[in-house]
């Protein structure tokens, strides 16, 4: 990869101050800030920039894109799945959602994992390398061109651990948010973090008000352990505690991801426990069957099973729902594509 700079990967206010000490007005920064934004690839479309600043950007800086490997469209429900390629040849994953209130995408924040969860294939082949600001806002402009439609959500729940990657996901958040930018609203954002508790915490001072997913799984740190080695880490109730700090922080909801696995997470018990333990806290629990991947063994609950364990968390007061399955057909849980891919090679 060429060593040029990518403006993308700069927040608004490092942009205004690179143009600064070009000696260009920083309205000149706004104009190439709302471009980029807009997924435009090439100076020459700039059109109200000055041709020799044009010339001169095309010297100094690339403009990051990504490129299509592979688009799958879910005959179900209309979820599209995109297989990208970055610049440096690497893959990531990428998914369009329609719901009734607007269009989301769940978007990648590295390149493979280096968590370890035991059901994600995302995280098979080990960490290789973080996305920029720039490459996370290359999947959203790419889809938004792609579909001719505008995207109203965004979460960050695709390939990688996104506060594994903090200070690149913040730029990239402050600038999607950016009045210049996409203008998304936090409130129209999610993180999904496996719960690294210093980083969630941090996220709570940040001033950014969205919203909070963490994958919680499991009751206890037994089973925990079993399945996210990153329990050793940090054990359920410290990952707890700090939800409880970003809930009262933020006053935002948090948002508790229960996959359920048939005979591992998913007894009557486990839904007793998980109510004590959450109990105190202002969240909300979405429960999720296990997509079963062809690396492993575990498969998703039964269907009553995620019934009976919603019935008893309700009863407890615990705002619950059981995820709907979108795009089931093509494949569309986190890092199977990739993976898929990759294996043909
Ligand atoms: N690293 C972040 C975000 C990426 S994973 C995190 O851990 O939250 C996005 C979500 O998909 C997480 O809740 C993750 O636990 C879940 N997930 C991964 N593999 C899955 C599978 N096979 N079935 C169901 N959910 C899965």
């Amino acid at each position: 990869m060429s060593d040029k700079i990518n403006f993308k990967d700069l927040g608004f206010d490092e942009l205004k101050k690179y143009f600064q000490d070009m000696g260009q007005p920083s309205y000149r920064a706004e104009q190439v800030f709302k471009w980029l934004h807009q997924g435009v690839t090439d100076y020459e479309q700039m059109t109200n920039l000055p041709k020799d600043l044009r010339s001169l950007l095309k010297d100094k800086s690339k403009i990051s894109c990504v490129t299509i490997v592979e688009k799958k469209i879910s005959r179900l429900d209309g979820t599209i799945k995109y297989l990208l390629r970055l610049d440096d040849g690497n893959l990531i994953e990428s998914v369009l959602m329609r719901y009734k209130h607007g269009i989301t995408i769940c978007i990648s924040t590295q390149v493979g994992c280096r968590m370890g969860c035991r059901f994600c294939a995302s995280t098979i082949g080990g960490l290789v390398r973080h996305l920029t600001p720039g490459e996370m806002l290359d999947q959203v402009v790419f889809i938004q061109k792609d579909v001719g439609e505008r995207i109203t959500n965004i979460v960050l729940m695709g390939i990688g651990e996104p506060l594994d990657n903090y200070d690149n996901v913040m730029t990239f958040l402050r600038n999607v948010n950016h009045p210049k930018g996409l203008n998304i609203g936090y409130r129209h954002i999610s993180l999904s973090t496996c719960g690294l508790v210093e980083d969630i915490i941090k996220l709570s001072k940040e001033n950014m008000p969205i919203t909070l997913s963490v994958s919680l799984h499991a009751p206890n740190d037994e089973i925990r352990s079993k399945i996210m080695p990153v329990n050793r880490r940090y054990s359920v109730d410290k990952v707890l505690e700090a939800c409880k700090i970003y809930a009262d922080t933020t006053k935002r909801r948090v948002t508790f991801e229960y996959a359920m696995i048939s005979g591992v997470n998913d007894s009557i018990e486990n839904a007793k426990e998980l109510s004590e333990k959450i109990k105190g806290i202002l969240c909300h629990v979405n429960l999720i069957p296990v997509n079963k991947i062809a690396e492993r063994e575990y498969s998703k609950s039964r269907i009553n099973q995620i019934h009976a364990f919603k019935k008893i968390l309700e009863q407890n007061g615990i705002s619950t729902t059981i995820r709907r399955e979108l795009g089931g057909d093509i494949n569309a849980s986190c890092g199977q594509l990739r993976r898929g891919y990759s294996e043909k090679q």
